[in-house]
């Protein structure tokens, strides 16, 4: 019987392609370690054909494989596999790329934990050298490349200053030299950025983000070659041994079903936001793709077909006591890491940066202590101006 392929991700997000037993609208949870088979040659064949058969849930798992499947279509990718992390996701990826004596180039505004992966535990253990580079231009990756440099990892828009780098002209470059490419798509979500059609090898998300959407799961996804994602699976998923939950793969099913109606008020609210934010006097710098002054505006039309919800700007001050009544007279915004969920959040990176650095290093990072980064929710957007309106009066 042949089935009707959708197209549209609206109605990929919100369809179940299979059955559900008794009919039930919504799948159940296959809360099982193990799989149990009629007889000798039925579990023969299963290990015949370890990566579709249900074995043990270290490895598949039915309500696991359900998100996959879907987070696969959605970034038209052949396949993927789920982490019970981002950061589980970024580190199997990473592993599987390189070897040690290898050299890496990534950007220098990458996830924090992302770059510490590489800077200290890759290098000092496993001897792989990483280069950072701006990224806006394409002459950062060339000059940047070395006889042994076997990955490029990317991340556009880039954590806290949201730089881009062009996705495809450094994936053409990547692929002449024989260099795997890695982005991390979180900011963009899958919806609003194909990667992999842009010639990208791997393309991961922190699923803790807007695909859960309700702050309630911590995840990661993998997405790419069926070859590959296979490799990963069998690899860096199964021997390592950090396995996705078939529960978190529950209510990431029961997010996606929403992804992109969430990720359409996203961004309406964080435009509103953005623009009264640019024209506020007591705001020095907005760093927001959609913002007026966005230097890469053009390459960002390019390469998504829309914006989220994630900023960061700059209060016009350096006074620690104004700064600290901004954040606590804001009502709506709660205080908090993360971002990517129903709610409005704020952090001020000066928190634990001036924990773990100098105030010297502090001043060389280019923050400063009225930097504010600020996750844009799903309430109403005049809300969410009058709380932050109110609350920059107190600067
Ligand atoms: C949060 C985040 C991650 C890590 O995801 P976890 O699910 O928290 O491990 C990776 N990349 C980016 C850009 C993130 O914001």
């Amino acid at each position: 019987m042949s089935k009707k392929t959708w197209i549209s991700a609206e109605t990929l997000l919100a369809h179940d392609d299979e059955r559900n037993p008794n009919g039930a609208v919504v799948p159940p949870i296959f809360q099982n370690s193990l799989f149990t088979f009629e007889n000798w040659d039925a579990i023969d064949a299963a290990f015949d054909n370890r990566l579709e058969s249900f074995i043990y849930s270290r490895g598949k798992n039915p309500t696991v494989k359900l998100v996959e499947q879907k987070l696969a279509a959605l970034s038209g990718g052949e396949k993927a596999q789920l982490f019970p992390s981002g950061m589980g996701a970024i580190s199997a990826a990473v592993m599987h790329c390189v070897k040690s004596g290898d050299h890496v180039i990534a950007i220098k505004n990458l996830y924090g934990p992302a770059s510490n992966f590489l800077t200290s535990y890759l290098k000092p253990k496993f001897n792989i050298e990483v280069t950072f580079v701006e990224g806006k231009k394409l002459s950062d990756f060339e000059t940047a490349i070395q006889p042994n440099t076997s990955l490029i990892y990317l991340e556009s828009p880039s954590s806290a200053v949201f730089s881009l780098q062009d996705i495809t002209a450094v994936c053409q470059l990547a692929k002449s030299k024989g260099i795997k490419t890695i982005i991390d798509n979180t900011w963009a979500s899958p919806l609003y950025q194909k990667p992999l059609a842009m010639g990208v090898d791997l393309e991961i998300h922190s699923c803790s983000k807007y695909i859960g959407g309700h702050s309630d799961v911590v995840a990661g996804v993998v997405i790419g070659k069926a070859e590959v994602i296979d490799s990963i699976s069998l690899k860096e998923y199964e021997w390592i041994g950090a396995k996705m939950a078939p529960f978190e793969a529950w209510l990431l099913l029961r997010s996606l079903r929403t992804l992109s109606v969430r990720m359409k008020q996203h961004q309406e609210n964080a435009l509103a936001l953005a623009e009264f934010l640019e024209h506020h006097p007591k705001i020095e710098i907005l760093r927001y793709p959609g913002a007026k002054s966005f230097d890469q505006k053009e390459l960002a039309k390019r390469q998504m077909t829309g914006l989220t919800g994630l900023m960061s700007f700059r209060i016009k001050s350096d006074d620690l006591d104004k700064v600290k009544a901004f954040v606590n007279g804001l009502s709506l915004f709660q205080i908090g890491v993360s971002w990517g969920g129903h709610e409005s959040l704020i952090y001020a990176p000066a928190i634990s940066y001036l924990k773990e650095l100098s105030p010297e290093q502090f001043a060389g990072l280019g923050i400063s202590l009225g930097d504010m980064r600020i996750s844009v929710g799903l309430e109403n957007k005049e809300d969410l101006i009058s709380d932050l309106g109110i609350a920059l009066e107190m600067v």
